[in-house]
């Protein structure tokens, strides 16, 4: 397979077929916009396994995606979609960057969700921005933007439902969209790598937070949500 893109958390590949690449997820994690760096062996897998569940169970339920099926041990075939540069970020309790921009104390619970969209430039730092820069950027139409907006409150809602089931939390997580066909399709990964999910009882992280923070066991948190949500 050509390789025609590898960043930090994945490789993508070309196929036979024009409109569908393969994604395989890397051992590698990274933090802070790649300033911290390691190997886990196995979150590549982990974190496959983790994505290809929640994109099945948000195509059931009406969240269109780019997810076809999973192959070998890292790997899943996706629909080739021509990506928006944006991060779609979805908060439902205040940790993380919020805590430096706004007056959110930490952990309080934010009802409604907060949206934001940042800028994927990794040279930018990937900024937030706000829907005025994206129309001066010309990234999207008002109306799309609107939508996005809507499927990513949309996802979050289900996300909340399906985590609350297993007793875990989903505080907040990032999503990334594209363009198929002039569909709108949720596209990359939905993982312990980009979402932050607690235990709902003691709250115990069991997402990235532990690689960012300095703790060991990052992949314990990642096996400890696959078991449950599998
Ligand atoms: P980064 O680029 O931030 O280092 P990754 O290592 O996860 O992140 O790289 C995966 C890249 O693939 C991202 O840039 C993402 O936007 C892109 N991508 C995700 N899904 C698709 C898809 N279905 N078609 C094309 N590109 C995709
Ligand atoms: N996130 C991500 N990729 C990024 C930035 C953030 O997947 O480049 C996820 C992050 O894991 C968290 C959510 O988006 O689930 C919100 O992150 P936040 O803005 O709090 O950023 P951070 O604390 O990582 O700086």
């Amino acid at each position: 397979m050509k390789k025609i893109y590898e960043g930090k958390a994945k490789i993508l590949f070309e196929t036979e077929k024009k409109d569908i690449l393969v994604q395989r997820f890397k051992d590698d994690i990274t933090a802070f916009n790649g300033e911290k760096k390691d190997e886990i062996i196995n979150k590549g897998f982990i974190n496959r396994e983790i994505s290809a569940i929640i994109f099945t169970y948000l195509k059931e339920n009406g969240i269109k995606n780019h997810y076809i099926q999973s192959r070998g041990k890292n790997e899943m075939e996706v629909l080739k979609l021509d990506m928006i540069p944006l991060e779609v970020v979805v908060r439902n309790i205040a940790t993380g960057s919020i805590l430096k921009r706004t007056w959110i104390k930490e952990n309080t619970e934010i009802k409604p969700p907060i949206v934001e969209f940042y800028l994927k430039d990794d040279s930018l730092g990937d900024p937030l921005i706000n829907k005025s820069h994206i129309k001066a950027m010309k990234i999207l139409p008002d109306e799309t933007i609107e939508k996005i907006e809507e499927n990513a409150l949309k996802t979050n809602t289900l996300l909340k439902k399906f985590f609350m089931n297993v007793n875990l939390i989903i505080v907040d997580m990032k999503l990334e969209y594209g363009f198929a066909n002039n569909e709108i399709l949720l596209g990359d990964e939905i993982s312990p790598d980009t979402c932050r999910i607690w235990d709902i009882k003691d709250k115990t992280i069991l997402d990235k937070d532990r690689f960012r923070k300095g703790h060991k066991n990052v992949l314990e948190g990642y096996i400890e949500i696959l078991e449950r949500i599998k």
